[in-house]
């Protein structure tokens, strides 16, 4: 009885604090505006039933605890906002750094067409609680679509530093193009040994991205048998990752066997809408001749024009990477790819014969002319 009046007194005096605190919960920062004024009308009206304190006697590790795997497990952020939903308790301990910090990928995939100053703070506070993941995708969406470069690529350096795979990958990336930066800003060797990196952590488009690399000889010296066991090294863990996720597998793609694409990552499908979404927008207000790369997995737009490369056979098709070139052209290009321009030059009834490999990596054609 002592103990109950305890706790009561608890709750009144708690009340007011937790009012003040109420702009900051998870739930708060997650929401869009008006899905908050629906959510709130919702509480309010929400009576607790009489004698249910069981819960409020379990103590805040043991809460905290629960709330932790619950975050490494979400397959979403609604997972994380309907429990933050059942009482304000809930919804403060959620925001604690230590269950932040174990936030999976998915739940920290946050759709572009969601993106908030909320979603925002959400993904900068599980950065701030050391979740890799959370520094990696706020970093690839400041650099990339709220061109940020210098935060995004400082949010990105943190994940790398703490062994994110494709943390390091993205940085790799920026590297090979000079992305933020002028076109003498490209340290070929920096990206290759970000990428092996990477690689060595079993990132797939880093494998695919190195083997390339080293069969053009591109930022590395050439070696065309090592560049193929890179190659054969992606291919398996392709397969492997397909395997794991589905039960039936006619596949291995590098190889003649067709695989499905991949569920691209949360950061790559934030950008790709992202993209999607201003390229309307773009196109309005005259085009500021910046394309998106080709590869519908990938998402990444040009910092500057003329940054990708471009397929050498038909110049319709754009990539920031070779990895991207080699993965598109498998799945998509090669039935599409013609050398249009060939056709219209010459003006021969022969069609030029079907290129039965992808391309040689294309550089833009500025780099051409630089040899
Ligand atoms: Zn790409
Ligand atoms: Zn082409």
């Amino acid at each position: 009885m002592r103990r109950r009046r305890a706790h009561e007194e608890e709750e009144e005096g708690g009340a007011v604090r937790r009012t003040k605190r109420r702009r900051t919960n998870l739930v708060e920062m997650m929401l869009k505006p008006d899905d908050r004024r629906r959510k709130r009308r919702r509480t309010a009206t929400a009576t607790p039933a009489a004698g249910t304190d069981y819960f409020d006697a379990l103590p805040d590790d043991l809460v905290l605890s629960v709330l932790s795997k619950l975050s490494s497990s979400a397959s979403s952020p609604s997972d994380l906002i309907s429990v933050a939903l059942t009482c304000k308790r809930l919804n403060e301990l959620g925001l604690q750094p230590q269950v932040l910090a174990r936030a999976s990928a998915k739940a920290l995939a946050i759709r572009a067409k969601n993106w908030s100053e909320s979603a925002h703070r959400f993904l900068k506070r599980c950065s701030d609680a050391d979740n890799l993941e959370a520094s990696y995708i706020l970093g690839m969406i400041r650099f990339y679509c709220l061109e940020k470069r210098g935060s995004g690529a400082a949010l990105m350096a943190r994940a790398a530093m703490g062994s994110h795979a494709g943390a390091l990958y993205a940085l790799a990336i920026i590297q090979f193009n000079g992305s933020g930066g002028a076109k003498g800003d490209k340290d070929l060797r920096a990206g290759v040994a970000l990428c092996a990196r990477a690689a060595a952590l079993g990132h797939v488009d880093a494998l695919r991205e190195l083997g390339h690399c080293l069969q053009d000889g591109y930022g590395v010296r050439r070696n065309v048998a090592e560049g193929r066991r890179f190659l054969v090294q992606a291919n398996a863990r392709e397969l492997a990752a397909v395997l794991t996720a589905t039960a039936c597998c006619p596949l291995l793609s590098d190889f003649g066997w067709s695989v499905p694409p991949a569920e691209p990552h949360p950061a790559n499908r934030f950008l790709a809408e992202w993209s999607a979404a201003g390229a309307g927008r773009r196109a309005e207000a005259g085009g500021m001749g910046l394309r998106m790369c080709s590869h519908a997995g990938c998402g990444r737009s040009e910092t500057r024009r003329h940054e990708f490369r471009r397929c050498s056979v038909c110049g319709a098709v754009n990539y920031c990477s070779r990895a991207c070139q080699a993965l598109h052209w498998k799945l998509v290009h090669k039935a599409d790819c013609t050398p249009m321009d060939r056709w219209l030059l010459d003006a021969a009834p022969a069609p030029a014969p079907e290129p039965a490999a992808p391309p040689a990596p294309a550089a833009p054609a500025a780099d051409m002319a630089m040899g």
